[in-house]
């Protein structure tokens, strides 16, 4: 017998209370994205994020002022059960690593971290499993919303390799402690009306991945929408859909063949050669959307 909780999306209940989904990163569109699958009725959740929720936090977040200074998880996991007591969650206050997680149906990224996603995409397409990265643009003016089905659609490394060569100011704290990770993208400006936009996009591929909704039917994994951009390109609170060609080393060992065969004349030494160097030299090509 259902709860009355869930009176209002009786079938996604059914579907999604059998369901695993873990979620990497709990900031704004985390807890956005955590907050709509609990009240969709997700059976099981698994909340990996290090963090303490910050008083700069509240203004963007589902938390409230009550959970300043306490772990992100754990109190997205009390939040989760104040909807939900049926959900079995698991609060990781820890940086995303493949080890930390069992067998999911669905992992979600949100991380502000292209490592983090990194990793994420190589746990999906080890465990073949479907994939969901979320993020904003500027003053989270624009969503990017990127899903990847294991040996079906180019992997978020496909799309996204371009990110390991952005250029992210400086942070004192690089010298001074040794896990900084170099990679995380600095908070920003941006409102909570426009992340709920992109959490509600985000939501819309994962009914998709879950066969629920027709959502998935353009040729394109990645989705993005100008929320509110005047000077974006696309159209407004239009959704676009980009182009990415699948062929990273990553995803398509295939391409990673091809790549060293046709750098066997210039590196005849095989251990020599890295292919990632390589995908990097057309990142620009890649990074692109149609
Ligand atoms: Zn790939």
């Amino acid at each position: 017998m259902p709860l009355p909780v869930f009176a209002r999306n009786p079938r996604e209940h059914a579907v999604f209370s059998a369901l695993h989904m873990a979620v990497v990163g709990a900031g704004s569109l985390g807890s956005a994205l955590i907050d709509i699958l609990a009240r969709t009725g997700v059976g099981s959740l698994t909340l990996i994020d290090p963090e303490d929720f910050a008083e700069e936090n509240i203004g963007r977040h589902v938390l409230t002022g009550d959970s300043v200074g306490k772990p992100k998880v754990e109190e997205l996991r009390r939040h989760v059960l104040g909807i939900n007591p049926e959900c079995h969650v698991t609060a990781i206050q820890a940086r995303f690593d493949v080890s930390l997680l069992a067998k999911t149906n669905l992992i979600v990224s949100t991380a502000d971290s292209f490592q983090a996603a990194s990793l994420v995409n190589g746990y999906a397409l080890r465990e073949n499993v479907p994939a969901v990265f979320g993020g904003v643009w500027g003053e989270a003016s624009v969503a990017e919303i990127v899903y990847v089905v294991p040996r079906k659609t180019p992997c978020y490394e496909c799309y996204g390799a371009f990110r390991r060569n952005v250029v992210i100011p400086p942070d004192a704290r690089r010298y001074t402690d040794p896990s900084f990770d170099d990679t995380r993208i600095p908070g920003q400006a941006g409102l909570w009306a426009n992340i709920l936009i992109a959490a509600g996009l985000g939501f819309q591929a994962i009914l998709g991945l879950m066969g629920i909704r027709d959502t998935l039917r353009h040729p394109g994994n990645v989705w993005l929408m100008n929320i509110s951009d005047p000077h974006c390109p696309f159209q407004p609170l239009a959704l676009t859909v980009g182009e990415v060609k699948k062929g990273c080393a990553v995803c398509d060992p295939m391409s990673l063949e091809e790549l060293l065969s046709q750098n066997l004349a210039s590196c005849p030494d095989i251990s020599q050669f890295d292919p990632r160097g390589e995908m990097r030299e057309d990142e620009g090509e890649k990074g692109l959307v149609g």
